[in-house]
């Protein structure tokens, strides 16, 4: 094992193997990922297996001497794949997540092999300009101005705290930058609603800002932000001395699959001065979608937007995406002199640096992924594979409706579904004798059994204060019949419960 290799690699064989030993390991990689894209819809989606049992398998101390790759791809095999849960099932409806793609996980593995790393385009001439197309791509898909700009990132989280840094510098200048924030005379405010997605708050902590001046505003009777409240919140603000720099406007909440009225919401930003961002981590490549086109319109208009590829784009994580209106004034905010990035080229587009567009300096190759998938499944079959997800979703609650033992929660936003079961005492108003209570530990329970059961998955959400069965549809694997099992699935559990119960 520890032989030096006699050719002309010179290097030890572990770490720099010859091509044959290259193509064993690779083969016997991607027969596994052949086999695993074959099976997935097979697999319970999600292990039985604690930490203590995880780590018993994987705890060792650090090697010093090496084995065989054989081995490890036998524990990967063996521990890894069976104690992770399989987001690409067409059953997994937890959350918000992606299935991965196969194309994609050859060009993560294409990625690495070359090692790209893409601060700036000297440092990967090629890649950076596939990030640029890749990006415009994206803008063309949301229909943004050819004048934006943007990056990839490693998520939706990343992105949101990157736009509000921009925005902050835009309306705070260099003095916060270089004094900190105690340097702003006034208290920054910044607008979300109810369903604003936590990553917010949290930039708005890391930032110095303050989770205290991130401001509340209601939502109207479909979980969109309410308007006028907005206004109003605004102009109080204003009157007590505040200053207003930030709204943002949601284009798929997490919980129901809210939009934003976006239009609107860039109207109020126009008239009172704000930066008005939009996350579109979850919802923003449903545009792609003609049914939920419309919902998309002003979108345009926002001065920056984050998306997360690896959500409705079906991409393996990671991969978020931030696009500037007016890449501009994000430039001011990152740019940064010193003598070991200092850009000796003088044509613009070679002395372009994505450091000064967000917080990173190394950056990982994620747009050959992008580019891979759109351009080997073209943008119209992601969007039928959207469609058919909203498709999905309208579908299982056409099936709560007509059933007596599930009802809605909410009405379906965008692919998301929130629903609950009812025990026989809760069918019928007019002999309702279930409280609330009761049901939302019912449902709770019937939720730990269906994601025990391992054949669907859903997570929760509240609604109004009451515990919802929710599911994402964001997979090109869901069929129809997946949401007729799955409902299948949850009584089935609703019975186990009500067995372990009596
Ligand atoms: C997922 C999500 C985020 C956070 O994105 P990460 O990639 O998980 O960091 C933010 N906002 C919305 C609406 C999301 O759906």
């Amino acid at each position: 094992m520890t032989s030096i290799s006699p050719d002309r690699r010179g290097g030890h064989d572990a770490l720099d193997p010859s091509p044959a030993t290259i193509r064993d390991m690779g083969t016997a990689a991607l027969e596994w990922v052949a086999a695993y894209h074959d099976s997935i819809r097979d697999l319970p989606i999600a292990p039985r297996t604690s930490a203590a049992a995880l780590r018993q398998r994987l705890a060792e101390p650090l090697p010093v001497e090496g084995r065989d790759f054989a081995e490890l791809l036998e524990v990967f095999r063996d521990v890894i794949v069976p104690g992770s849960r399989h987001n690409g099932h067409p059953r997994f409806f937890g959350y918000v997540s992606a299935p991965g793609t196969a194309v994609a996980s050859v060009a993560d593995l294409l990625a690495s092999a070359l090692n790209a790393n893409l601060p700036a385009w000297r440092s990967a001439p090629a890649p950076v300009e596939l990030e640029h197309v890749a990006i415009d791509w994206i803008k063309e898909a949301l229909g943004c101005d050819p004048g934006a700009r943007g990056l990839f990132m490693s998520g939706g989280s990343m992105a949101n705290l990157a736009a509000l840094a921009a925005a902050r510098h835009r309306h705070c200048g260099d003095a916060v930058a270089e004094q900190g924030a105690a340097a702003h005379p006034a208290p920054l405010r910044l607008y979300v609603s109810g369903e604003t997605h936590h990553s917010i708050h949290k930039a708005a902590a890391l930032l110095g800002i303050g989770r205290a001046n991130v401001r509340e505003v209601a939502v109207d009777e479909h979980r969109r932000m309410d308007v006028e409240d907005l206004v109003r919140r605004i102009e109080q603000d204003r009157a007590a001395g505040a200053e207003p720099f930030f709204v943002v406007a949601t284009a798929g909440t997490v919980s129901t699959g809210a939009v934003d009225p976006l239009s609107e919401i860039a109207e109020v930003a126009r008239r009172y001065g704000l930066w008005m961002h939009v996350d579109a981590c979850y919802g923003g490549f449903a545009r792609l979608a003609p049914s939920a086109r419309p919902l998309f319109d002003g979108l345009a208009e926002a001065d920056s937007i984050s998306l997360d590829p690896h959500k409705w784009l079906y991409l393996p994580a990671d991969c978020g995406c931030l696009i500037y209106r007016d890449p501009e004034t994000a430039r001011a905010a990152f740019s940064l002199d010193a003598e070991y990035i200092r850009v000796t080229q003088t044509e613009p587009a070679e002395a372009f640096a994505f450091w000064d567009y967000g917080p990173d300096l190394s950056r990982r190759f994620r747009a050959l992924k992008v580019w891979m998938l759109l351009a080997h499944a073209g943008a119209r079959a992601i969007g039928e594979a959207i469609e058919s997800n909203l498709d999905c979703a309208r579908h299982v609650a056409d099936l709560v409706e007509a059933s007596d033992d599930f009802e809605m929660l909410t009405p379906v936003g965008l692919s998301i579904f929130c629903f609950r079961y009812l025990p026989p005492s809760a069918r019928t108003a007019t002999t309702r004798t279930a409280d609330e209570e009761e049901i939302d530990r019912l449902n709770e329970r019937i939720l730990v059994a269906l994601q025990q059961a391992g054949s669907s998955y859903l997570s929760n959400a509240s609604i109004d204060g009451r515990f919802a069965l929710r599911g994402c549809v964001v997979n090109y694997r869901t069929t129809r019949a997946d949401m007729e099992v799955l409902l299948d699935d949850v009584r089935r559990a609703a019975k186990q419960v009500a067995g372990d119960a009596g």
